[in-house]
């Protein structure tokens, strides 16, 4: 945990250590305490720092690594972001693989972050040689000391939660934590969370976070792939259309589904009511919670922490765009009466 005393080494020796924010207005109505684990205090403003900082290590330790080598991954989302921050402090070089559909703006900040990104075509199949994963995987598998992260399907990105964001939590409560709030996308962070918390207490409830139009919800249930259950849905790094081999499903106790809409507006409630500007995520997260405490989880004794996973700013042309609120039918006139835009 804390890895300096006021003067740190690098950006690296600021990744973990989040606070437990109380939220004191947004779940004023709720039985229990919430607490929210800030993600978007890592140097990345991501709990991604997290699992990319762990993997690169430990791809050193094995002997992997040596100055120049390569660090790939298909993503142009948050990974991507912290990935490149490591290499730049270890003297990698950050290859991000992403889909033709990923924004301009998150291509200039990868970019800006010293990636070589290569645009790839959407539209193909996975196993297409132009698709973003055969494009990561070609290149891991011509570059002999190169380490491809592949954060569905590998087992250090559930390992770095349960070495450091777990660890936190029960340290931060007191051991006093009755539940988690986990969004559940690799599955990394529930998982890694799930199981070091339920190590200290059998007790402790891990409560999943999926979208409407993901199968985890379904699959935890029955152990079905259920392909009625996949839809297209707005909101990002939750919920899939597979199963990451990086989730541990038996350390979860139960999923609930939140719309696009509803996560939407939590989001921006959560910036009005707590000062808290988070992502979509985030957003889906104290949905849930709400969603959770109406089915009658939690008590006045309830000790429940929300992971947020990301900061706000990745999401200026999205939730936070009364445009984009209003062409998918989500924008409330009077939720946002109060400050509206005077033009002079
Ligand atoms: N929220 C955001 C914004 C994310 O980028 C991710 C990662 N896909 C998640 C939640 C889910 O976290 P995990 O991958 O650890 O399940």
């Amino acid at each position: 945990m804390k890895k300096h005393n006021g003067i740190t080494n690098s950006v690296l020796d600021l990744v973990g250590d989040t606070p437990l924010i109380r939220l004191n207005k947004i779940t004023k109505e709720l039985n229990g305490e919430f607490l929210a684990k800030y993600e978007a205090f890592n140097p990345g403003h991501s709990m991604k720092d997290r699992i990319a900082t762990h993997i690169v290590e430990q791809a050193e330790k094995r002997g992997i690594l040596k100055k120049g080598s390569k660090v790939i991954e298909t993503t142009s989302g948050n990974t991507g972001f912290s990935i490149a921050l490591v290499c730049i402090i270890k003297g990698y070089e950050c290859i991000l693989a992403v889909n033709s559909k990923a924004s301009k703006g998150k291509i200039n900040m990868l970019r800006s972050m010293g990636a070589k990104v290569y645009v790839c075509p959407a539209n193909v199949s996975a196993d297409d040689p132009r698709s973003y994963y055969q494009v990561a995987k070609r290149l891991h598998e011509e570059t002999a000391d190169s380490v491809y992260i592949n954060q569905y399907f590998n087992d250090l990105n559930s390992e770095a939660h349960y070495l450091s964001t777990g660890p936190e939590i029960w340290e931060q409560t007191k051991g006093k934590v009755t539940h988690v709030v986990v969004a559940s996308g690799t599955g990394g962070t529930i998982s890694g969370v799930g199981k070091y918390l339920k190590e200290q207490n059998p007790d402790v409830k891990i409560l999943g976070v999926d979208a409407f139009g993901s199968i985890l919800k379904k699959f935890h249930e029955t152990s079905d792939f259920d392909t009625n259950e996949i839809y297209p849905y707005r909101i990002e790094g939750l919920g899939k259309n597979l199963i990451p081999s990086a989730t541990n499903f038996e350390v979860i106790d139960v999923f609930e589904k939140v719309t696009d809409e509803a996560a939407a507006h939590k989001a921006r409630e959560l910036a009005l009511m707590e000062g808290l500007f988070t992502g979509y995520t985030s957003g889906a997260v104290v949905q849930a919670t709400t969603q959770y405490a109406e089915q009658g989880y939690f008590d006045k004794n309830s000790v429940v922490v929300m992971i947020l996973p990301d900061h706000g700013s990745r999401y200026m042309e999205k939730i936070y765009s009364d445009e984009w609120m209003r062409e998918q039918g989500f924008f409330d006139s009077k939720k946002h009466e109060k400050n509206a835009l005077e033009i002079i």
